[in-house]
């Protein structure tokens, strides 16, 4: 066990793997719910459109993409 600083909210936490605490993880797991939700109903929404529609900030639906965490692509600008 190692003592780590949650990476979303800076608390001292304890962890093996995730450096997240369980309040931040469950926040972030009803966070890439909706924006699964968002995608599923509509695959080809704009980044923009998901993050007004999820009431999630485009700069965290990135971080979770980064992440691996949601599998929404965003479409090309070029259709
Ligand atoms: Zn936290």
């Amino acid at each position: 066990m190692a003592l780590v600083n949650c990476r979303e909210c800076g608390k001292l936490i304890t962890s093996e793997s995730e450096a997240i605490c369980p309040v931040c993880s469950q926040k972030r797991d009803r966070e890439m719910a909706k924006i699964r939700d968002c995608v599923r109903v509509n695959p080809k929404i704009s980044l923009l459109e998901l993050s007004a529609q999820s009431g999630i900030s485009t700069k965290r639906i990135i971080q979770f993409m980064h992440e691996g965490l949601i599998t929404y692509q965003t479409p090309a600008t070029n259709e």
